[in-house]
């Protein structure tokens, strides 16, 4: 313990406690209270020096904190059609976009970015929870494609595995996979939505 922490840091913690924090400076610990200025607690990686909570990680800091030398490129991702469903709760969806790419100032609520984690190349997807809880909308499912597709090998793997295991449960169930891809060719050619309304014929 020092004068920081007996005296300054207690004073400004009564300054700020019924006031506003101010932006970008001071970010208040949300398990004690403490207030941390922004430099203390990048450099303590967004964990509370004086509790050792810790606090949520904007996407690029994330970044900079996982890769080698705090270096990383971010992927491109592939804008998506602006809700095709017209979807609307208590407020349209595309004013709630509109409202979370400002307030969060991301264009949306996932961000690629390609590294080096002690020399081995990476891909990282990282969502940011401010941006509508993280939503899932069809610009994230674009983000997860972009990072597959940085990796080929790593997604041969995962597919492979994925494969391997519902191999392993039709045989369980006695279902042959070539009634799998007849099942795919009748299917060729049409869309989800078309396809489903006619199963339920
Ligand atoms: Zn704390």
């Amino acid at each position: 313990m020092n004068w920081i922490s007996n005296y300054v840091r207690p004073k400004i913690n009564s300054l700020f406690s019924r006031r506003e924090v101010p932006e970008n400076l001071w970010s208040k610990c949300g398990e004690c209270g403490t207030m941390l200025f922004h430099r203390e607690l990048s450099d303590n990686l967004n964990v509370c020096p004086n509790c050792e909570h810790h606090m949520s990680f904007k996407p690029r800091d994330r970044f900079k904190a996982l890769f080698d030398d705090g270096l990383f490129f971010e992927v491109e991702v592939l804008d998506p059609t602006v809700d095709p469903l017209k979807f609307k709760d208590q407020k349209k969806y595309t004013d709630r976009l509109k409202t979370a790419t400002k307030v969060v100032g991301e264009k949306e609520a996932m961000l690629i970015a390609e590294g080096e984690i002690m020399r081995t190349p990476v891909v990282g997807a990282c969502q940011d929870f401010s941006f509508m809880g993280g939503s899932m909308g069809m610009y994230v499912g674009n983000a997860i494609i972009a990072a597959a597709k940085r990796d080929k090998k790593n997604l041969t793997e995962e597919s492979a595995d994925v494969l391997f295991h519902m191999l392993v449960m039709l045989s369980s169930c006695d279902v042959d996979f070539k009634s799998v891809l007849k099942e795919l060719e009748r299917r060729e050619g049409k869309s989800g939505l078309i396809e489903k309304s006619e199963r339920k014929n």
